[in-house]
């Protein structure tokens, strides 16, 4: 053996890191082997086209930081300060009060070292307004099928890597939604309840002035994501169009809007609805109906509370929901239409969290996993279901409303255990779909109905997930609806892989019909 050789045989290769984005990649790489992916193509869909990082920076306001009981005894002479105008306290999820406008008169506040009592009784100390700094993404992934497309989202645990794998996660989801988009995701590292509105809007604002040199209405197409809504969508609206001439050709920079500005009916509950066309077409075909199945939901923000309705609407009971700040159950089934309430419309509900709930108890989140059911819809963030999770559902079909909340460990055990899966880039593709509604109206200066909305979004959701079952089972067909002929690869493959052989093979072919710029 000659000395190289030896060398060879001691340095085993090096392994690349396991991160989100090469873990959310692993289903790609098995599809493009499965299809046999063009190697060029291959290379152009591994990374993204871009990866923007930028930092936004803004002036926050006074706060008013709830002090321990300890302390506040040693104010405990100190009298209260008189609030001027109450709609100017902005209490925080976290205790902390923002002060806005006049909320406090300056003659009328009694400070001591720092801090004040309210009229509620409690000291708190008064903390300046600093400047802060937040760290901003936005990436491109892939425009071979039309400009970028994703959404926004304002969370603290956000990274790189993470809108790595969502921005691909977009692609596959645009090219299997049939939409004429590629994928991106963006976004900002933040905790939006611990900031004012006005705070937020500043931000937005500045996130807005710094992307704009990056997208257009033709170049990239950011929505609502976690932490975003169409408030956040109506302000980067403003912002990108704010003095242009032909501003009103701009709506469609983005989507999410309200209906007002130029948003699409049906939008708030597309990707919940489209969810809902889904499994309803998934258990059709077993010639059952949504009529006394039951379900678990993780998550209750825009896809699991429209889910959540819709379903039961249909007949399905909800037994059991997790959120941020906890877990409720209710083996009769939650009234759902009073947890909507109890919400989102219910001020002193801060949190907009389940907790607390009347019509329900309190369970540990952990509990929420071995709740038997028919089917589980996971709506809140990815990674949840874990493989040690997946051991122990007590579901027959899992509804991917987050996008990529199932690892690829879980995975393995509910392809083991028989347990169905709607994978997230079909699932929740209704969102992206009406999206993209949104953008033609925007174009056309329409508004269309809901009805109709919904007519489209229908036919859009079962034809892909019909055709995603056929290349699932092999069985390439042409119906009414759908023509699955073109997809097929030979054998049987699980759901996911199929759903990403439909949008790798509808992505190549621009590839190979369009060829390459040099
Ligand atoms: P949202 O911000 O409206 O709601 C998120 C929900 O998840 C809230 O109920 C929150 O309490 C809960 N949550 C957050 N962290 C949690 C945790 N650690 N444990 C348990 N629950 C937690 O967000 P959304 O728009 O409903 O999006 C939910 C998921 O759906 C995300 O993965 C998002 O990427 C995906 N998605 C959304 C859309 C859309 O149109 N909104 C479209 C496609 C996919």
């Amino acid at each position: 053996m000659s000395e190289s050789e030896i060398v060879h045989m001691r340095v085993p290769p090096p392994q690349p890191k396991k991160t989100v984005f090469t873990e959310a990649m692993e289903i790609f790489h098995r599809a493009a082997d499965l299809i046999g992916l063009d190697k060029r193509v291959r290379l152009e869909l591994e990374e993204p086209d871009y990866e923007h990082i930028f930092y936004v920076s803004t002036k926050l306001k006074d706060r008013l930081v709830p002090i321990p009981a300890e302390e506040a005894a040693k104010f405990s002479d100190l009298p209260v300060t008189q609030v001027r105008d109450a709609a100017g306290l902005e209490m925080l999820a976290d205790g902390k009060i923002i002060l806005n406008g006049r909320a406090l008169l300056g003659s009328d506040v009694a400070i001591r070292r720092g801090h004040l009592r309210l009229p509620n009784g409690n000291v708190y100390q008064l903390v300046p307004g600093e400047s802060a700094r937040f760290k901003a993404y936005r990436v491109q992934h892939n425009q071979a099928r039309g400009p970028y497309k994703g959404g926004i989202r304002y969370h603290r645990e956000v990274s790189l890597d993470l809108f790595k794998a969502l921005a691909a996660e977009m692609t596959w989801k645009t090219a299997i939604a049939e939409v004429p988009f590629g994928g991106g995701k963006g976004g900002i590292q933040i905790d939006p309840r611990q900031y004012g509105r006005e705070e937020m809007q500043a931000i937005t604002l500045r996130f807005m002035y710094r992307l704009k040199a990056l997208i257009g209405t033709n170049i990239d197409i950011p929505a609502p994501d976690v932490g975003t809504n169409g408030e956040i969508m109506a302000l980067m609206y403003r912002q990108y169009s704010d003095g242009e001439r032909e501003r009103h050709n701009m709506r469609g920079i983005v989507t999410g809007k309200d209906t007002r500005i130029g948003g699409s009916e049906g939008r708030v509950k597309a990707t919940g609805q489209g969810l809902v066309y889904c499994v309803e077409d998934y258990f059709a075909e077993k010639g059952e109906s949504l009529r006394g199945k039951s379900f678990i939901l993780q998550g209750f923000g825009d896809v699991g509370s429209n889910a959540a309705e819709i379903l039961t609407s249909m007949g399905a009971r909800l037994l059991a929901v997790n959120d941020a700040d906890g877990t409720i159950y209710n083996g009769d089934g939650i009234d759902v239409p009073a947890l909507l309430k109890y919400v989102y419309e219910n001020p002193a509900n801060l949190k907009k969290s389940v907790l607390g709930f009347q019509g329900a108890q309190k369970i540990e989140k952990k509990d929420l996993w071995e709740v038997q059911a028919d089917m589980l819809v996971p709506a809140a963030l990815g990674g949840e279901i874990t493989g040690e999770i997946a051991e122990k559902l007590k579901v027959k079909l899992i509804a991917e409303g987050a996008n990529g909340p199932t690892s690829p460990e879980a995975d393995r055990v509910l392809q083991r255990r028989g347990i169905d899966m709607i994978p997230d880039i079909i699932a929740n593709a209704g969102g992206v779909t009406v999206s993209y509604y949104e953008w033609i109206q925007n174009k056309r200066m329409e508004a269309w109905s809901e009805a109709d909305v919904n007519q489209k979004l229908e036919l859009a959701m079962k034809r892909n997930y019909r055709i995603i079952r056929d290349i699932s089972k092999n069985a390439g067909r042409r119906t009414d609806l759908h023509d699955s002929r073109r997809f097929t690869v030979g054998k049987e493959v699980g759901s996911r892989e199929a759903a990403m052989v439909l949008a790798l093979k509808r992505i190549e072919a621009h590839y190979l019909l369009e060829g390459f710029s040099q």
